[in-house]
């Protein structure tokens, strides 16, 4: 039998405010243990928690990113349930009236647009962390996280394959890094997800039984913990057994998925809306004003890189992955580099020697401008595409202008048809059992001619006149 898997994600988000939700203390991430803690996120009794405007305001701007339906009233609601990281004995989250519904996100895979729905996007708060290596013994509670603003973005059961969880995670966090209401930092914990995964005969209408994988930080993760988990579920079922619904957990080092508890129901979180805490009502004046403010989105930027500057789908979508090496590329086009000449030099050079250093856009020592005056020589004849490979390392190392870094290493392409000519004739003499083969009909020996005049100008030749040039001189 063939099967199929049926996958939703649930991705929680911490958001890039300053201060944490309920209270005023610090989001700074890596600080000494409980020195960002107060009453309220340390869950003393009677401390009043006061909602931080910003987790609004960041929760729907991403909702109208995602095309979700702002709701005019939301609630918060205590997520009751026992764990030492947890002071008040509840979370503070929202549950039936979540601030923001059915929505979508668009994503390419293969070429093809493919849309996720969106169930919800809710504002919580984060718990603290438990330190069992801290001191040998006891586990010791560290609250700096406690407090700190979540948004959970849950995804109805669209996705099908790892690779398309992975994709669309990567979506989610590229958005969120556009609007700026997430560093999107996945080491750091900023960005992890929650993957729900079942499988069915293909053609069945019905989902199978799910299986929930808890806490996976990173893209390559997601893939293989769920790949496993079709792979074990599928072999369960075709063995006799039946998947039971759980909450499991992803080991990195095994490489395999483990059974933490069975999978709680909502009533088992007793939920209720939280008495300290007033609904929210959100007008429409200031929904329509934060869209308004809203930057260009990675969709509408892939769009328009291909029908203005002419790029293919899978350019602009590589492009656009991250804002600023989108804006990297305009302004290199702005620079009167050519759209598709820009896009190959960044796609590949320049990440290449970016990634080798791990550094991003932000810190590329290059200025969109160099790389548009590199273009020109490359255009106006001055340096050929090879030699530009050399001007571009050397552009990257020592940030000299393209022009000066070409006279300074002699690198002016050789367009001078008798020089190139001399030089043909001279190979050409000197090789007269190819000569003889290519005038038999072997013409791959082109190449070999190509590659001699070649290492002889040390690259420099231009290539359309060696070209034509031993055309004329091989054919006699
Ligand atoms: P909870 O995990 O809190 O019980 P939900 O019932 O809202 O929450 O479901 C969470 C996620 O599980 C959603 O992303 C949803 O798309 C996904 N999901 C629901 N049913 C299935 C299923 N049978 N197979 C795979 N994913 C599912
Ligand atoms: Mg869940
Ligand atoms: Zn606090």
């Amino acid at each position: 039998m063939k099967y199929e898997a049926v996958i939703g994600l649930e991705v929680h988000a911490q958001l890039a405010t300053n201060t944490k939700i309920f209270c005023g203390c610090s989001t700074r991430f890596g600080a000494e243990p409980n020195t960002q803690t107060c009453p309220v996120c340390s869950g003393m009794p009677g401390a009043l928690p006061v909602m931080n405007r910003k987790v609004l305001e960041y929760t729907v701007k991403s909702g109208l990113a995602m095309n979700c339906r702002i709701s005019p009233l939301s609630v918060f609601a205590r997520k009751n349930y026992f764990y030492p990281d947890l002071p008040k004995g509840y979370q503070i989250s929202q549950f039936d009236k979540p601030i923001c519904e059915h929505g979508h996100v668009e994503i390419v895979l293969d070429g093809e647009i493919r849309r996720i729905g969106i169930t919800r996007i809710h504002m919580e708060e984060d718990a603290g962390k438990n330190l069992h290596e801290a001191a040998p013994g006891y586990s010791l509670v560290d609250l700096n996280r406690a407090c700190v603003p979540l948004m959970e973005i849950v995804s109805e059961p669209d996705i099908r394959t790892p690779r398309e969880a992975a994709v669309y995670m990567k979506k989610v966090r590229t958005i969120l890094r556009y609007l700026g209401v997430c560093d999107g930092n996945m080491e750091q914990g900023s960005l992890r997800c929650d993957a729900n995964v079942s499988v069915r005969p293909v053609g069945q209408k019905e989902f199978g039984t799910r299986s929930e994988l808890k806490n996976i930080n990173s893209f390559r993760f997601v893939e293989k913990a769920i790949e496993y988990e079709i792979d074990r579920q599928i072999k369960l079922i075709e063995s006799g057994g039946k998947v039971v619904q759980e909450t499991r957990l992803w080991d990195a080092a095994a490489g395999r998925t483990y059974s933490m508890r069975g999978k709680e129901e909502a009533h088992d979180y007793r939920y209720f809306p939280d008495p300290d805490l007033v609904p929210i009502e959100v007008d429409v004046a200031w929904v329509d004003g934060i869209r308004a403010s809203m930057v260009e989105l990675p969709d509408a930027m892939r769009e328009r890189f291909v029908s203005e500057f002419g790029l293919p789908e899978y350019d602009a979508e590589v492009l656009t992955a991250e804002r600023n090496l989108a804006e990297w590329f305009e302004n290199v086009v702005k620079a009167g580099g050519a759209p598709k000449a820009a896009s190959n030099w960044i796609m590949g050079d320049l990440m290449k020697l970016l990634n080798e250093e791990n550094r991003s856009i932000d810190d590329c020592p290059l200025k969109p401008a160099q790389l548009a005056a590199m273009l020109k020589l490359i255009d106006e004849g001055v340096i050929s595409g090879k030699i530009a490979k050399t001007v571009f390392d050397e552009l990257y190392r020592t940030g000299k202008e393209p022009a000066e870094i070409v006279k300074e290493k002699g690198l002016v392409q050789i367009s001078d048809e008798s020089a190139i000519e001399d030089e043909i004739r001279r190979i050409v003499d000197a090789s007269p059992k190819e000569l003889e083969r290519y005038r038999a009909g072997d013409v791959k020996l082109m190449g070999f001619f190509v590659g001699q005049v070649m290492k002889a100008t040390k690259g420099k030749a231009n290539p359309k006149v060696v070209n034509e040039l031993l055309r004329k001189v091989l054919e006699g």
